[in-house]
């Protein structure tokens, strides 16, 4: 155990932006040596039982020798590439596994680095798609509330506008058409008022719209909202009907998180493009990618520009491409469903929250469980609910009114027991005011 302060605190909170913060008031931030199997190891000696898998990425827990061999043997061959001009095995074999495992359509594949950069690219494949037929009103896009997609600016102009966390660049964003979000819940019966109401956008403004973007099933960032698989298939024939394409982003659920392998799977429905990123490396290395159809790939190829605009420095990074091939090997050779569900069955435990007067709701999918805080609660105090936390052992990150949980698929039973613990226990003596 280290106990002596090597990492420089002061340098961080004077110099260093983290996520969403400022610099005026910086957030505390734990100092991390290292992180193994499930456990976050602090410099101050704490281990924190991690539910967090690093925001979806970590599936197989960290310091993962296979995952670890994978990225040696790459290094010792080649980390980085530029993919103008040249290609490599790692990023032909998992493309070849990309193409394998994802829905059938779905057979040409861009790598980028980021999932909001796949969500950019997205959406440049689905405008050009249009030009590439000679039809240039198609230039909007449409998409439920409380999305969320990413950062960068087109997909900032795609996630809810009103609760969003972006709404202060509202003004340099274009603006699309927002449909109401999806209300019958994963798992409860489907109202067929939304699809009514869905199809009633769809007739008003097609002309205009070149893609449908939606997070299948689970709206991530923007309230962890589960909804019903007919709100996605409805869309999907709506899509096709009204000549619209549908971008799936499967950014947090892909890769098993959902039980399904892509969210998608649930309602039985391809997209015409899809956006994969997070635990496609096992949450090792930055890689997206954004997979489509033969149609669509041949439509912008044959269209006026010929060529797709987009190529990152980084596209196609040897290291991140072969540490990917190791995860997706490392999830699909092993009975995943059993282990997804096993863990949902043990995040069943966070019903018991359900007995607390902050509590609004408690919901799980797959290997997700959410405590969701009502009104009542007042303001969460983020820093001090994650001291609690800390205290406890545990690495949570409440965001807003959610305290949720989605732990590596490696996690044991005990350890499930101890987040679910902590996070009844912070509710219940109100470690957030
Ligand atoms: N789409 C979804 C659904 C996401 O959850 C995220 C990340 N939270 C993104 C896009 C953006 O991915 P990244 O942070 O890798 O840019």
């Amino acid at each position: 155990m280290n106990k002596k302060q090597t990492i420089d605190l002061d340098f961080d909170r004077e110099h260093i932006w983290h996520p969403y913060t400022s610099m005026t008031q910086p957030i505390p931030v734990y100092p991390v040596t290292h992180a193994n199997h499930n456990l976050i190891h602090l410099e101050t000696g704490e281990q924190l039982i991690d539910g967090m898998a690093s925001w979806w990425s970590a599936i197989h827990g960290y310091n993962h020798p296979i995952l670890n061999a994978a990225m040696v043997e790459q290094i010792n061959s080649m980390s980085h590439i530029m993919f103008g001009g040249i290609t490599h095995n790692s990023a032909v074999e998992l493309c070849k596994k990309l193409v394998a495992i994802t829905p059938e359509s779905l057979t040409k594949v861009f790598l980028a680095d980021s999932g909001s950069v796949s969500v950019e690219v997205a959406i440049k494949m689905a405008l050009q798609y249009w030009l590439s037929q000679g039809i240039s009103t198609k230039q909007k896009l449409m998409t439920p509330y409380k999305g969320y997609h990413g950062d960068t600016f087109a997909a900032m102009s795609v996630c809810d506008p009103v609760n969003s966390m972006h709404s202060l660049y509202n003004g340099f964003l274009p603006e699309h058409i927002f449909v109401p979000a999806p209300v019958s819940q994963f798992g409860s019966e489907f109202n067929q008022a939304e699809a009514q109401t869905l199809e009633q956008y769809f007739k008003a403004h097609h002309n205009q719209v070149a893609a449908f973007i939606i997070e299948p099933i689970v709206q991530n960032a923007g309230g962890m909202n589960f909804y019903h698989p007919d709100y996605l298939a409805c869309v999907r024939k709506l899509c096709s009907e009204y000549n619209v394409l549908l971008i799936c982003d499967e950014i947090a659920t892909g890769f098993g998180r959902t039980g399904k392998l892509f969210a998608v799977e649930h309602a039985d429905i391809e997209p015409d493009i899809l956006c994969i990123g997070k635990a496609l490396t096992g949450g090792t290395m930055t890689l997206s990618a954004t997979l489509t159809s033969e149609k669509i790939a041949t439509g912008i190829s044959e269209g006026e520009a010929g060529v797709l605009m987009h190529g990152p420095t980084f596209m196609g990074n040897p290291l991140a491409c072969a540490v990917a091939c190791a995860s997706i090997d490392l999830l699909l050779n092993q009975n995943w469903q059993q282990r997804i569900s096993d863990i949902n069955s043990q995040l069943q435990q966070l019903n018991k929250c359900r007995e607390l007067d902050d509590v609004a709701d408690v919901r799980t999918l797959g290997a997700i469980g959410v405590v969701e805080l009502n009104d009542a609660a007042g303001s969460v105090d983020v820093a001090k609910i994650q001291a609690y936390f800390v205290e406890q052992g545990v690495w949570i990150r409440p965001f807003g009114k959610l305290i949720y949980l989605m732990p590596p698929y490696i996690s044991d039973a005990n350890s499930i027991k101890t987040l679910c613990d902590a996070i009844y226990n912070a509710i219940k003596d109100k470690h957030y005011r």
